[in-house]
Order: C-alpha cells, then sequence, then structure tokens
C-alpha cells in the first residue's frame, strides 16, 4: 500500500520537474516572458529628448523588450504631450493669403 503511494508521489513529482522544465525552456510566447528589471533606455522621442524608458529583460529566453513596454509608451506619450505645448503653436490665420 505504502510503496504504491510512494509509487504515485514519485510519479507526480517527476510529472511537475517536467512540466517546470518545460515552463522554463517552453517558448515564451505560450508562457509568457518573466520580464525582470534591466535598467534604463534613452526614450528616442526626440534629438532634445532626455527621457529614459525602463528596459526589460526576460530572465527565461534572455528577450529584451527595449523599452516597449506599457510604461515606456506611457514615458513618451507624456512626453510628446509636453512638446506639443512647448512649442510655438501656429494656429493662427491670416486672411488673405
Ligand atoms: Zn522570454
Ligand atoms: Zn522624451
Amino acid at each position: 500500500m505504502a510503496q504504491n503511494l510512494l509509487a504515485q508521489l514519485e510519479q507526480a513529482e517527476a510529472e511537475a520537474a517536467r512540466l517546470r522544465r518545460a515552463i522554463a525552456q517552453g517558448p515564451c510566447r505560450e508562457y509568457g516572458h518573466d520580464w525582470c528589471l534591466h535598467g534604463g533606455a534613452n526614450a528616442g522621442c526626440g534629438p532634445d529628448c532626455g527621457c529614459s524608458v525602463p528596459v526589460h529583460i526576460c530572465a527565461k529566453c534572455g528577450d529584451c523588450d527595449y523599452g516597449d513596454n506599457p510604461e515606456g509608451a506611457d514615458i513618451r506619450a507624456t512626453c510628446a504631450a509636453l512638446h506639443r505645448d512647448a512649442a510655438p503653436t501656429d494656429t493662427t490665420v491670416s486672411p488673405g493669403g
């Protein structure tokens, strides 16, 4: 009886180990990347822009998002809005031509 249970436990553990390996080595597309903060990178929204966006690296496959993440998009959008406000807008329409 007990041996039967032990055998079952062994089987279950072997299966768990197999799944863990599959998750660790499996395609991140299927299981999702395990993003870790790698550092910052220039957002590159403009020549005078000093924005930096967080860059993540996948702990499993080593893939890099190069700042292509929601936070980065947010920072770029904020920067774009600031530059739009700061830039001299020429909305006056001169009559004639
Ligand atoms: Zn990955
Ligand atoms: Zn910027």
